[in-house]
């Protein structure tokens, strides 16, 4: 080999680059409390078969060269028009019975955001994320005025029942008999809580995206907003760094997990994985728990979490898929 191709060779290797593959998307279904012992094989094998469908939405828009923004809105509207996960159709129930979703969006080379909190109408809450961040001058919209948005926008509303699901309705009855049996406010700990969705992509640009959408917590108060929408806590991307959360909201809001992780990528010079593994550690310090994804802009992902298990997927640039949802 010529010293002319040699050099050719290294110049296009990637910084970086080791033997494992460039990773264009990350997906989550949650962390939390799923236990193996409790989930039905039938259970495992769709929500299995969902984060493939939703790896295989996002993938196809990067394949054919399209942006991440369109990857991760791609892939957790896929997610949240299932019934198995915490977003959209089949989200939590607050106190109430009532689904209220919150989503968010941000675009990492421009930093352009966008998010919702407390809908109970809007089918996909990720696109109406989107539509305020591209189409209003906010970064984010709430409750009455964010559905009256999505209505100016001809964006598909719902009947609340159609979030509603059996499996949803029993787990809020069982957090509300733990509430009278304990005296505990049962937003603590939920047997079943598992399942908000998120994605971060890398494009063939090399920018990046995040998106993040969940029902929150099962029998949150009405009117609570959790870190998903909160731009720097659940989600959050930049020029290197992108990062869906999921986990005790509370705990990830006063952590500022998602831009603390990439703070730490861009000031530190940390790897993705180290500085996650910090953050999530002092969210643990503080006595909560839970996960994120966080891809860079050379395809290095990480998945970590500190819950029973973190329904989680990933695709390469060459298709290949990996899921887990716990350790092996
Ligand atoms: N982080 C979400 C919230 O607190 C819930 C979750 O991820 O499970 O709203």
């Amino acid at each position: 080999m010529s010293i002319q191709s040699l050099v050719l060779m290294l110049a296009l290797a990637p910084v970086g680059a080791t033997a494992s593959p460039r990773i264009v998307l990350a997906i989550h279904g949650g962390a939390g409390t799923l236990p193996r012992a409790e989930t039905s094989a039938a259970r495992e094998a769709g929500m299995r078969s969902d984060l493939e469908r939703a790896l295989e939405a996002g993938h196809a828009v990067i394949r054919k060269g399209g942006s991440a923004l369109d990857a991760v809105t791609a892939a957790v509207v896929v997610l949240e028009d299932s019934p198995r996960f915490n977003a959209g159709r089949g989200a939590v129930l607050n106190a109430e019975g009532v689904a209220e979703l919150d989503a968010a969006i941000m675009e990492g080379n421009t930093r352009r955001a966008g998010a919702v909190a407390g809908l109970t109408r809007v089918r996909n809450p990720i696109l109406l994320a989107r539509r305020v961040m591209e189409d209003s001058p906010h970064v984010m919209l709430i409750g009455a005025g964010a559905e009256s948005f999505a209505e100016s926008l001809g964006i598909a509303l719902v009947d609340p029942s159609y979030f509603v699901t059996p499996f949803r309705r029993a787990e809020l009855e069982a957090a509300k008999a733990r509430e009278r049996a304990s005296g505990d406010a049962a937003i603590r700990r939920s047997p079943f809580h598992i399942g908000t969705v998120g994605a971060v992509a890398l494009d063939r640009a090399g920018h990046l995206a995040a998106a993040t959408s969940t029902g929150g917590r099962t029998n949150k108060r009405w009117g609570r907003v959790g870190d998903v929408p909160v731009i720097g806590a659940g989600t959050w991307a930049d020029a290197n760094c992108a990062v869906s959360a999921t986990g005790w909201g509370e705990y990830f809001i006063r952590v500022g997990v998602a831009h603390a992780i990439c703070a730490r990528v861009a000031l530190k010079g940390e790897t993705v994985a180290q500085a996650a593994e910090v953050v999530l550690a002092d969210v643990a310090s503080l006595g909560g728990d839970g996960g994120v994804i966080v891809l860079d802009a050379l395809g290095r992902a990480t998945l970590p979490y500190n819950t029973a298990g973190m329904a989680r997927g990933t695709i390469d640039a060459d298709g290949r898929i990996e899921i887990r949802i716990w350790e092996d």
